[in-house]
């Protein structure tokens, strides 16, 4: 990647195998790359909230550890875009892994019962995060990370796709912006990647308050911790739909399918969105 463009800073020379296409210490001495940093205050906060609001509500244990594993990928990617370390890297892409891991356990397992354990499918996660994690250490190959956290992510969503449209059709909406909107983010992930030097010549011709919004990477945070704490949301609306339908079934509102799937798909995603807030067994 051509280093025009970026600077000396407080964090020395960069030692991690990645540099992205914002200019290093372009806008503050203390952090290397300011976008990419401030951007994962989305994957930081939101998700911290989401863990509190379970815990308050009685979730399952596996919905607080989603939420906390997105923070924890959200506070290692800050480390690493403030720094460009190469410790700090591994800090953000090994809970990219566990977190995902997490991910694929919850959606395999969301039609148990509470407090039931897979120990079949634990014990291959945990062997699958633990081969990556000694290969990735040995080889120190981003590409060998990228295509492990694709085939979880590919994973998702075809398990997410299978659900809204074999289970819990009505979750469709909530489902499809989760995942659009993080292939979103990966679309600029691509995108700063492929054209980084058309994208720094034109922000050196334009003011930085333009300049900034071309800042894909810094949008792929946005844009994949968004989607990543809908799709715990989505998660959680299992619950609330199972609860939902005992609830309905035991007031005679049976049945509630029906009376959603006369709703777009965007009205569903946002009536879902209000239930999971307002249901009793999450308020
Ligand atoms: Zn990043």
């Amino acid at each position: 990647m051509a280093p025009a463009g970026d600077r000396e800073g407080y964090w020395g020379p960069t030692t991690s195998t990645l540099d992205w296409c914002e200019e290093n210490y372009a806008v503050t001495w203390y952090i290397a790359e300011f976008w990419n940093t401030v951007s994962n205050l989305i994957m930081i906060l939101p998700p911290i909230f989401g863990a509190m609001q379970s815990v308050r509500s009685g979730l399952e244990k596996r919905y607080i550890a989603s939420y906390l594993a997105l923070t924890v990928v959200g506070m290692g990617s800050w480390c690493f875009h403030m720094t460009l370390k190469y410790e700090m890297q591994l800090l953000d892409e090994l809970p990219m892994i566990y977190s995902c891991c997490i991910f694929v356990y919850c959606m395999f397992e969301c039609f148990k019962m509470k407090k039931s354990v897979n120990y079949h499918l634990l014990f291959t996660l945990v062997l699958f995060s633990l081969i990556v994690t000694m290969v990735y250490l040995k080889v120190k190959e981003p590409i060998f990370h990228q295509v492990m956290y694709g085939m979880l992510v590919f994973t998702l969503v075809v398990r997410s796709i299978y659900i809204v449209t074999w289970v819990y059709p009505w979750l469709r909406g909530l489902g499809y912006t989760s995942l659009g909107v993080f292939l979103l983010g990966f679309l600029f992930w691509n995108i700063d990647n492929i054209f980084c030097d058309s994208l720094r010549n034109f922000r050196k011709k334009v003011p930085p308050v333009i300049g900034v919004t071309t800042q894909f990477h810094a949008w792929w945070h946005i844009l994949t911790g968004l989607g990543s704490y809908l799709h715990i949301l989505f998660r959680v609306c299992f619950t609330v739909v199972m609860g939902i339908t005992f609830w309905a079934s035991k007031l005679l509102l049976w049945p509630v399918a029906p009376f959603t799937a006369g709703l777009s798909a965007r009205c569903q995603g946002i009536w879902l969105f209000f239930l999971c807030f307002e249901h009793p067994m999450l308020s």
